[in-house]
């Protein structure tokens, strides 16, 4: 009879919840995916958008070491400034970070794609634009950050002329079957001045002026290469990390362990 007056009152079914919510974490089993992860290797980050310390530094002010075809580029007060002809990467990259500053000429001269603009081509192919945006119109997708002719940038986060502009890029390289046809497209996610302006984007192809994007196989890792586009442009720290994935091998099948160790393998 007293059962059936707390039951009446929900007494019963308040009783059942707590219980089990109580007894909930204590008996939950623990997932394992029976892979063995090598330890990810430890990286010293750098200060203030400085290098960490597995990048490969392409300029730190010194020197042009890194580059080719730049000896009409030059040093000034520790900046790198454009010169006649593009300059790239002695070193080829595939997968990467990469991070990158650049500041247009000022006063700014010109306007539309004649102010302050030069490009990075990633594996010497596909190139984000580099042009002095800001209060500057020009078609969409040929401006600040636009994967060019392909898609234009999420926002303009474009710093006036003079000040200095960041880029950091993260780049996934297309793959390619033996035969020359496309295994998977290449991928770009950006972010200037610290704002998301590409997100995981897919490319279409490479990037000319002239004809539509299309994808010719190529090298695993080709160099990273600057344009020349006639306009003096400033860059200074420069760093690129190669990018790998996470390092293990499925040792078991996935299975759960409880408190007192017992196993049960996942079906
Ligand atoms: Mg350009």
């Amino acid at each position: 009879m007293r059962i059936e007056a707390l039951r009446r009152r929900g007494w019963g079914v308040t009783w059942c919840l707590l219980a089990c919510c109580l007894a909930a974490p204590l008996a939950a089993d623990e997932y394992l995916s029976g892979i063995e992860w090598k330890k990810p290797p430890v990286v010293t980050p750098g200060e203030q958008g400085g290098a960490p310390s597995d990048a490969v530094v392409l300029f730190d002010g010194s020197d042009l070491s890194a580059w080719e075809n730049a000896d009409n580029w030059k040093i000034v007060d520790g900046v790198m400034v454009s010169g006649r002809g593009d300059a790239r990467t002695r070193q080829a990259f595939g997968d990467c970070q990469l991070h990158i500053e650049w500041s247009a000429p000022t006063p700014a001269t010109g306007s539309g794609q004649g102010r302050g603009n030069s490009g990075i081509f990633l594996m010497n192919t596909y190139e984000i634009q580099v042009l002095d945006s800001f209060d500057n119109p020009t078609y969409f997708d040929g401006q600040a950050g636009a994967i060019y002719k392909q898609t234009p940038p999420q926002v303009n986060a474009t710093r006036p002329p003079g000040e200095w502009n960041v880029y950091d890029i993260i780049w996934t390289a297309p793959r390619f079957h033996e035969d020359g046809s496309l295994k998977s497209p290449a991928y770009i996610t950006a972010l200037h001045n610290g704002v998301v302006i590409l997100n995981h984007f897919e490319l279409l192809g490479d990037t000319p002026f002239n004809r539509p994007p299309r994808y010719q196989a190529h090298a695993d890792r080709l160099p990273i290469r600057l344009q020349d586009h006639g306009n003096p442009m400033r860059f200074r720290n420069i760093w690129v990390r190669e990018l790998r994935a996470a390092q293990g091998q499925q040792a078991r099948p996935p299975y759960l362990r409880n408190n007192q160790g017992q196993e049960t393998p996942i079906e």
